[in-house]
């Protein structure tokens, strides 16, 4: 198989492999203990509820491919939109991330994609306009509603002949949407019940690692003496001026504004200036279909990161920060 499928499975051209070159997905199930590419597809899952990408590749290319269609059919039996829209986000910036790498280094990778390729493969046909790129104004309707800010919306586009104009580093933006339109396609698919029960093992898993079927989702007070103790660790780290990991600001984040904060609240909890960072990330958190799109991880996720700091007498009853955060309050009521 192709490398370069490796780097981008959701191409047109990956599917094809995978229909003509790789074996069944059923057979690939059949095969005993769990393949390597099931255990690549988890993987891909995991990194995109924890974080921002899928994660590394694996080094073998077969692997890779197979492991995505399978992440798809992992994310269509888990049936939850806070799961796939992070799943479809953080496939799309991976690939955004290498697309950007590819095109602009002074020396691209080996099996780098060519820009013609990203821009046939997407239906991005573009015109120079000198001061500019001129996209079609419905396939930039089609994906603009991916795309988060009002600086997206048409009219606040200059748009001629048919053609809105954005800039070249907001191409990436655009390829990103499409991406992402891309990966989230048909899902959750239909899934024949064999293959659903062969996977039930590893869907439980995911599950429990998110830990987020039974999470409250609403929080009468903000009460930070309450917050569990690694969270307390997390904001302690903030206000003493520690710049904090990507998995770690995304945890706190994403446990601040479960809980009701706003991007614009976060100086209730944090006594210094809020970090640019952090605000950032909490406004992409909410997004446009609010916080509970993005539960905080499970304990046993905080564990894996090394971000459970000093568990308590009530850590051993909970699996997830937001349950410790509600049980707290209702000890103290
Ligand atoms: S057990 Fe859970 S709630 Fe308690 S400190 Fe660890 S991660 Fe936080």
């Amino acid at each position: 198989m192709d490398a370069l499928l490796a780097r981008y499975p959701f191409l047109e051209s990956a599917r094809e492999a995978v229909r003509d070159e790789a074996p069944p997905i059923d057979e690939l199930l059949e095969t005993g203990s769990r393949s390597a590419a099931l255990d690549r597809a988890i993987d891909r899952l995991e990194n995109a509820l924890t974080g921002e990408t899928v994660g590394d590749i694996h080094a073998d290319t077969e692997v890779e491919v197979l492991s995505y269609p399978l992440a798809r059919i992992l994310v269509s039996l888990i049936d939850d939109r806070r799961v796939t829209r992070r799943f479809t986000n953080a496939e799309a910036r991976t690939a955004t991330i290498r697309i950007r790498n590819d095109l602009e280094a002074t020396q691209p990778p080996t099996h780098a994609i060519a820009r013609a390729h990203v821009l046939d493969e997407f239906e991005l046909e573009l015109e120079d306009l000198g001061d500019g790129l001129g996209i079609d104004v419905t396939r930039y309707l089609q994906l603009s509603s991916e795309l988060e800010g009002s600086r997206w919306r048409l009219v606040n586009r200059p748009v001629h002949d048919g053609l809105v104009r954005i800039t070249e580093d907001e191409l990436f933006n655009v390829i990103e949407a499409a991406v992402r339109v891309r990966v989230g396609d048909g899902i959750p698919l239909e899934v024949p019940p064999h293959l659903a029960d062969a996977l039930e093992d590893a869907t439980r898993a995911i599950e429990r690692r998110l830990g987020h079927t039974k999470l409250p989702d609403s929080f009468d007070r903000i009460d930070p003496s309450l917050f569990p103790p690694c969270m307390q660790a997390l904001l302690g780290r903030v206000e003493a001026g520690d710049r904090l990991s990507s998995h770690s600001r995304f945890a706190l984040v994403t446990f601040l504004t479960s809980i009701g904060l706003s991007p614009a609240d976060l100086d209730a909890v944090i006594e210094n200036e809020v970090p640019v960072e952090l605000r950032t990330m909490a406004e992409a958190v909410i997004g446009e279909e609010g916080p509970t799109q993005f539960p905080p991880g499970s304990c046993e996720t905080m564990v894996a990161f090394g971000d459970c700091i000093d568990p308590d007498e009530l850590c051993s009853q909970i699996t997830n920060p937001l349950a410790y955060y509600d049980a707290a309050l209702a000890e103290q009521d």
